[in-house]
């Protein structure tokens, strides 16, 4: 199925939550809308789903939506039937459809073994652990073969080292059935691994819409670029320091790279430990850069020199993806 939003406005009591929304999703794609708490996410799902009114806008899909091939949402906590058991809970959907109870055994089956629920069929919702509870409700809309699958924050009640398996999960899942899926989301890192296409939703409105790698290295402006992870924002004379060309230019914290120099332009203020990188406060010509560093680089005080992160032969594209657009540009 393919969805076309238009033009989504929306507003609660007078106060906008959505202005102007709109982006494509084609056959089989997997879309991901990113942004803060608040910002409109689950009113965006909702309206697509049909459970809320846009004040203005269109949802057109290429086919029409029906109990053959529904559009199903699964709710951010999942709200399975408690006193149902995991197999009953899968099962609810194709009996409500009255499918001969046969077909209804075999479907679910292979649906509790795809999911790896096989073991727990007779177990209850409150016996099972989130991330068994997050495969229930999946496999309770995949059971019933949905056009189109509406995810609100499917991350948000498992545990860290859940969130990435999950999000692959999906994936794998979303690629097996060809099921076109929009994600809401605010788990960045997730939605960058599992999406096609990632939209940033800020204020309300749909700053970026593109793949992964481009809203990450190629944001829209410096606010998106912002609600992606940290940036250093380099003057122009610091960007022809760099080799850069010369106007000011945005630059992640792991695209620089330090080098020890006792006569280096730059020195290091602060550094600490962030698990799987350290990161070092550097001042440079009177601006303060955030450096992400694999190795140990130095201690407090140490001078250095900042350059981009790449063998000679990659600088120029490596400075191509790194360099972001002007502010407002
Ligand atoms: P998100 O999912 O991105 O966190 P929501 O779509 O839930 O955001 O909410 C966006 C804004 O709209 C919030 O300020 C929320 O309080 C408000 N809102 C959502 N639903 C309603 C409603 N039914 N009535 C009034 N305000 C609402
Ligand atoms: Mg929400």
């Amino acid at each position: 199925m393919r969805l076309a939003i238009s033009n989504l406005d929306k507003s609660f009591q007078g106060v906008p939550v959505l202005r102007d929304v709109s982006f494509e999703v084609g056959h089989g794609e997997l879309v991901s809308i990113i942004g803060p708490s608040g910002v409109g996410k689950t009113t965006l799902l909702h309206i697509i789903a049909g459970l809320e009114r846009a004040d203005r806008g269109d949802v057109a899909t290429d086919r029409p939506i029906t109990r053959e091939e529904p559009a199903i949402l699964v709710f951010q906590d999942y709200v399975l039937f408690p006193n149902m058991t995991v197999f009953e809970n899968v099962a609810f959907g194709l009996r409500a459809r009255r499918l001969p109870r046969a077909e209804i055994r075999r479907r679910v089956t292979d649906m509790l073994g795809y999911f790896r629920l096989q073991d727990r069929a007779e177990a209850y919702p409150a016996q099972l652990s989130g991330g068994q509870r997050q495969r229930v409700a999946l496999a309770r809309a995949m059971v019933v073969e949905p056009a189109l699958l509406l995810l609100d924050e499917p991350f948000a009640n498992l545990d860290r080292n859940l969130k990435m398996e999950t999000a692959l999960f999906i994936r794998a899942t979303q690629r097996e059935f060809s099921t076109t899926t929009v994600s809401v989301t605010h788990d960045l890192e997730e939605a960058l691994a599992m999406s096609d296409r990632i939209g940033i939703m800020l204020d309300g409105r749909l700053r970026q819409y593109a793949s992964p790698r481009e809203v990450y290295l190629r944001p829209a402006d410096e606010q998106t670029a912002r609600f992606l992870g940290p940036v250093n924002r380099l003057e122009p004379a610091q960007a022809a320091l760099l080799g850069l060309p010369a106007e000011a230019a945005l630059l992640r914290p792991e695209s620089l790279c330090l080098t020890v120099d006792d006569d280096g332009p730059g020195r290091i203020e602060s550094l600490h430990f962030a698990g799987h990188y350290i990161s070092y406060q550097v001042s440079l010509h009177g601006t303060a850069l955030t450096v992400y560093s694999l190795a140990p680089v130095g201690e407090t005080g140490q001078r250095v020199r900042v350059g981009l992160c790449a063998s000679g032969a990659d600088l120029r594209e490596s400075i191509d993806n790194h360099t972001f657009p002007k502010h407002g540009s």
